[in-house]
């Protein structure tokens, strides 16, 4: 797919100059490009800053016909429309929150032979919901002017991945009306689990595939343990890496990204917070003072950031837990655009997984959406949805826990790529410790743990039960008259933190699993361990053993 010898060649090598303003093509786009315009079906997994939207645009310019694009966010599309519009190539969207007479302006000017609209941009639920829009697409279709189909950010099709939305499961019908019409599906976050569900939803055909590695080697990673002072050690962080460069605090709520940006001010930086509480207007404000470099800083949910193009991102920082590998490593994914090296900080503690765990199973988290018309109440958190989004979060904790191998390579390795080397250099913050392991069999401590679990019939929390296991003769203790129980006190001899990583591991491996409740009318939260039978039952029996690595200090 990289010839040099398509009909269509020297016009994509002229427009990408002139139109676009590019010197040349970076990786996949000229191979992506050629296999679209060749009228097959194509999937891209391309890295975010990768440069997805070309390989779309250049052939909707230099084709004949229209081109329609899919995507999940008004604000995205908006900012699509800008680019183009500085680029002379005239693009539209229609979406639900557009005023009718705007929008049949839009569907009359579809309608002439001459249509001057290159672009078409649609959200998914105008496909789903809107007759008419079938109806002009189909008639666009059988006058062989609907020159490609486009779907961006084709991952919110799998329930498998970080960031579903339903009526992208609706998308299917496109294929099925348009046979002839190409469809390319652009995504910088999938697994093949998420891959395979997307080819099948969307119904492609003999669909070709490029996939790019999603390695970001600009890009260091680290976990920070989180603490009571957690916001200082942010403030610090900034003052002696960053002071001054331009960064994207995430936050799991609203009133944290308020806090975080409040503090922070008071220490002195330009900050400010940004999430679906706050008004459009507002919004949109912060968001253009933040690319003019008024702003340097913004605390936000994951609502931010999504079509966020600013080059010179120095750190992204996460204040609390991420939900999954994969939005983890697009949030990262903000930072370093323009390849110079940039930090990615987590700062992680178990608690905070509770916290997330909780607000998952009520469907109160923030999706990076709000500005479509997308409604969370849509998402069913439920069955299916909900079991993957807690399994995607214990393997978030799963990667937090782990301060022995390379970050870059955990991350990869949840892609599906390899990394040859196992480790990154000095580049993450497990890979720059200098540091060797022992590796322990830890069996019989996790023995110890499952069945304390049981002892304290399984209505206790993890802090609890490690407590007990440690020998702590505290007034909780005491109270329950779990000083007296046979395992009270078997892990005292342990070095510091190696019981409770045992139980983490026992946790994010399923043999234990917490059971999050609001704990009163405050809505506070609380989270007792309980036992995974099936699981747990072969580790009891003597069936499995279990060993963890430590660091040992040099
Ligand atoms: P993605 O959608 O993959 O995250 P974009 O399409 O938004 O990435 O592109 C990211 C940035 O890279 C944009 O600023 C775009 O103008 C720039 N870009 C894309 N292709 C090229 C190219 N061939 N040469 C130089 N810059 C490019
Ligand atoms: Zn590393």
């Amino acid at each position: 797919w990289s010839s040099l010898d398509f009909p269509w060649t020297k016009k994509l090598e002229a427009n990408n100059k002139t139109i676009f303003g590019n010197r040349s093509f970076r990786p996949n786009q000229r191979e992506v490009i050629n296999a679209t315009m060749s009228g097959h079906d194509v999937f891209v997994l391309m890295p975010t800053g990768g440069g997805k939207s070309l390989t779309y645009q250049l052939p909707a310019y230099i084709c004949p016909g229209i081109t329609l694009v899919i995507s999940p966010l008004v604000s995205l599309i908006q900012d699509q429309i800008m680019h183009l519009s500085q680029a002379n190539i005239p693009a539209a969207y229609l979406s639900a929150n557009m005023e009718w007479t705007e929008q049949q302006e839009i569907l009359r000017e579809l309608c002439l032979d001459n249509c001057r609209y290159k672009l078409l941009y649609v959200t998914p639920e105008k496909v789903a919901k809107s007759d008419v829009l079938l109806r002009h697409l189909e008639n666009l279709y059988s006058r062989q002017l609907l020159a490609r189909i486009v779907i961006d950010e084709a991952h919110c099709v799998s329930q498998w991945g970080h960031d579903f939305r339903p009526d992208y499961q609706g998308l299917g019908i496109l294929k099925q009306k348009f046979p002839e019409t190409p469809v390319l599906a652009l995504t910088a976050t999938a697994t093949s689990s998420v891959k395979e569900d997307v080819v099948q939803a969307l119904g492609l055909v003999d669909c070709i595939i490029f996939r790019q590695s999603f390695n970001r080697p600009n890009l260091q990673y680290s976990v920070m343990p989180k603490t009571k002072k957690c916001l200082e050690d942010i403030d610090s962080f900034i003052k002696n890496h960053h002071r001054d460069d331009c960064g994207i605090i995430y936050c799991l709520s609203k009133m944290d990204c308020e806090k975080v940006a409040e503090k922070l001010k008071e220490c002195g930086h330009k900050a400010a917070f940004y999430h679906g509480g706050v008004d459009p207007s507002e919004r949109a404000y912060v968001q253009e003072q933040w690319s003019k470099d008024e702003i340097n800083i913004i605390c936000a949910t994951v609502a931010f950031g999504m079509g966020i193009n600013k080059p010179d991102v120095r750190f992204v920082i996460h204040h609390s837990l991420p939900k999954s590998i994969e939005g983890y490593h697009q949030e990262c994914g903000r930072a370093g655009r323009d390849s110079q090296l940039s930090s990615c900080v987590l700062y992680y503690n178990y608690s905070d997984y509770i916290r997330v765990k909780h607000m998952l199973s009520q469907g109160a988290l923030e999706q990076n959406s709000f500005a479509s018309g997308y409604s969370r109440s849509s998402n069913t958190n439920h069955g299916r949805t909900l079991e993957t989004n807690t399994e995607n979060l214990l393997r978030m904790v799963s990667y937090c826990e782990n301060d022995v191998d390379c970050r870059r390579f955990l991350q990869l390795v949840h892609f599906g790529e390899k990394f040859d080397s196992g480790s990154c250099g000095k580049t993450c913050d497990n890979c720059s410790k200098v540091q060797s392991f022992v590796e322990k069999d830890c069996t019989l401590i996790a023995k110890q743990l499952v069945e304390l679990v049981k002892l304290v019939r399984q209505q206790f929390s993890a802090t609890h039960i490690l407590e007990v296991y440690r020998g702590s003769l505290n007034q909780f203790v005491k109270k329950h008259r779990h000083d007296s129980l046979s395992l009270h006190g078997a892990g005292k001899h342990l070095a510091k933190g190696e019981a409770s990583r045992v139980l983490r591991h026992l946790v994010t491996e399923d043999f234990l699993f917490e059971d999050v409740k609001k704990s009163d009318a405050y809505g506070s939260v609380s989270s007792v361990v309980k036992v995974k039978e099936s699981k747990a039952y072969n580790l009891c029996t003597g069936g499995q053993t279990i060993k963890l690595r430590f660091p040992t200090s040099t």
